[in-house]
């Protein structure tokens, strides 16, 4: 292999970027009429996943649901599946390249293929101030994956079994009445709730910081079709030092549920129009 420096390379790194997917044609997220259904909306119900477990929870369509920092700062896992068919389930992947590398207010978390729609729409965020800091991080990520214990054994050798992957299929598990070999593989990479991270710039390398999040904080989230949520209250409590161990402080999060006043004036969206030849 040739690696030897090209006599044109700042010529070539310096040619200009192009925005991979051009969002200005994604269906309209229509914020106006969620904002005006919002404030009669009226809660119907919570939960509350405890430090270092995870809990699911069903989001009928046309509700809207919220996350809550209570008690510290804390970071969540969260997955979601459709209610309908669990096989269909979030894709970080295509959200990122859709929206970015972290969600705020009118970013969508879309659904794998073949189905790729807008399975929630992010409504409200009470951290859209962080916007990106110095060091390139931002919150509510969709580049991490969630902690796992078997890279976590790969790289320390040693077990440990409150990861969020390891949550989050306990959790799915009981909610579908499934096995724990049945319920792992329909775990997926998560939206990274309240997590500050970014990628070095030296060595491209996924990073954490401390959460910038405080008690009382949220994002909150309407739910595009029927919905089973799974969230984890990551071991790695504010993420400013380790996960995947029962060092770092950990707090609990608060999961709501608000029904809406009537119905909303919004089509449910449906599978992808592609069809194969
Ligand atoms: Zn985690």
């Amino acid at each position: 292999m040739n690696s030897s420096i090209p006599s044109d390379a700042a010529e070539r790194r310096a040619v200009e970027p192009v925005i991979c997917y051009p969002n200005a044609t994604l269906p309209d997220p229509d914020m106006a009429t969620l904002a005006r259904a919002r404030p009669n909306a009226r809660k119907t119900g919570e939960c509350l996943v405890p430090p270092r477990e995870a809990r699911c929870f069903h989001v009928p369509a046309g509700h809207f649901f919220r996350i809550t920092s209570v008690q510290g700062p804390q970071v969540g896992d969260l997955n979601l599946w459709s209610a309908a068919d669990p096989q269909e389930r979030f894709y970080s992947g295509k959200t990122r390249a859709l929206h970015g590398t972290h969600l705020t207010r009118g970013d969508r978390m879309w659904s794998g293929f073949p189905y790729l729609r807008p399975m929630a729409t992010v409504t409200e965020d009470t951290l859209e101030w962080y916007g990106i800091d110095e060091h390139g991080g931002s919150v509510h990520d969709v580049i991490g994956t969630r902690c796992d214990p078997y890279t976590h054994h790969m790289l320390s050798g040693e077990d440990y079994h409150r990861c969020c992957h390891s949550n989050l299929t306990n959790a799915l598990a009981e909610e579908l009445g499934l096995g724990r070999e049945a319920a792992e593989p329909l775990v997926h990479d998560v939206l990274n709730v309240f997590m500050c991270t970014g990628f070095t710039r030296d060595t491209g390398q996924y990073f954490m910081k401390a959460s910038p999040v405080r008690p009382g904080d949220y994002i909150e989230f309407f739910a595009e079709i029927d919905l089973i949520g799974g969230l984890s209250a990551c071991p790695g409590g504010d993420c400013g030092a380790e996960h995947s161990s029962d060092t770092a402080a950990c707090h609990p999060l608060l999961v709501e549920i608000f029904a809406p006043a009537g119905p909303l004036d919004r089509p449910r969206p449906g599978r992808s129009g592609y069809r194969w030849p």
